[in-house]
């Protein structure tokens, strides 16, 4: 059994994945600053023997090198995320992203222990190609709006941990996270899914930013934890990139309709609304969104036999049934 040290385990991905790999038996310690991570998210794992919880930054070396030297393996998901964010607060987002990658990486040289980092699909840019494969090209608008900023420092992220690999042969894996959605993720931050079942639930208007016709496609957190689990004991990926996501394509305004149809079904009443804001509204000026995003999952499946498994009506039943009993 293994030992694993995940940075962000209390947010919404990284407290699935604890969970998970405490279910397999093995050891995990969380670093989280709770900037978005929540305790809750993590509460019901602090009865576990296996299980350790540190509260600080990945920018604190001190307590990253105690970490990392007692881990085996490195799940690095700490981030800034969600696009509303990084409108809002693009230094801490820019800074959080490339200081903490670089923090990770430096200590995890220094104890040679390999590294899964977490990437994105926001990396892709606003590239057209349909579907997207991990070599494609990328491409990205002017530096004077901030979304390209975090696809940026992301990159940056990918670049420094694939030079670790290349130059000082430290065993690195990048996993490119597509539209995740599930249980415990917050709409706070922009995401889409948690807004609409929480808009729906309230009897609210759906908020369709521009006209709707913008398309996703949404993977289930447990989908995505499977995936990087495989790729952590893939010897093969060392070096690699790959694509996690689903490939189950859907319009905004059509996702609006289905979190709509399934909430009446719940809660036997008919009476949402979907409103349309423009995006120069919902973020600001200028702003710029993928109009489709869809990821070439190949690579994955013939290293690791990873297949989504759960559908979007699945998906959104979970979050749901997770909003009704958190309210
Ligand atoms: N979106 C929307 N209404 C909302 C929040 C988001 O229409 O209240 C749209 C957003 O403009 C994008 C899609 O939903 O086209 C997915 O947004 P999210 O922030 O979840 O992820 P993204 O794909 O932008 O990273």
């Amino acid at each position: 059994m293994a030992h694993y040290l995940i940075t962000g385990g209390a947010g919404f991905i990284g407290s699935h994945l604890a969970e998970a790999l405490l279910g397999l038996e093995h050891r995990v310690t969380v670093i989280d600053n709770l900037s978005t991570g929540r305790f809750e998210n993590i509460a019901p794992l602090t009865d576990h023997s296996q299980f350790h919880f540190a509260i600080d930054t990945i920018t604190n070396e001190v307590v990253m090198d105690r970490l990392v030297s007692e881990c085996d393996v490195v799940l690095h998901l700490a981030a800034a995320v969600g696009v509303e964010l990084i409108i809002k607060d693009p230094v801490n987002v820019i800074e959080t992203n490339i200081l903490g990658t670089h923090s990770v990486l430096k200590v995890a040289n220094r104890y040679r222990k390999k590294v899964l980092v977490a990437s994105t699909s926001e990396i892709y840019g606003k590239s057209d190609q349909i579907p997207f494969r991990e070599d494609d090209d990328r491409v990205l608008g002017t530096t004077t709006v901030a979304r390209w900023s975090y696809s940026s420092s992301k990159a940056v992220d990918e670049f420094l941990a694939l030079a670790y690999y290349r130059q000082k042969y430290l065993p690195v894996v990048i996993f490119r996270l597509f539209n995740t959605v599930g249980p415990r993720q917050t709409g706070r931050y922009g995401m889409v899914v948690p807004r609409f079942v929480r808009q729906a639930l309230a009897g609210d208007s759906l908020t369709v930013y521009g006209d709707g016709s913008q398309a996703r496609c949404f993977l289930h957190v447990k989908d995505a934890v499977r995936a990087i689990v495989a790729l952590a004991g893939c010897p093969e990926a060392v070096g690699e990139v790959f694509n996690v996501g689903a490939t189950e394509e859907i319009t905004i305004l059509g996702l609006a309709q289905r979190v709509l149809a399934l909430v009446d079904n719940v809660q036997g009443k008919a009476d949402g609304r979907i409103r349309l804001v423009p995006y120069e509204e919902a973020y600001e000026a200028g702003f710029e969104d993928m109009r489709r995003r869809v990821p070439d999952t190949s690579k994955i499946r013939q290293y690791v036999g990873w297949e989504p498994e759960r559908s979007l009506d699945e998906i959104l039943t979970d979050v749901i049934g997770y909003s009704l009993a958190a309210a």
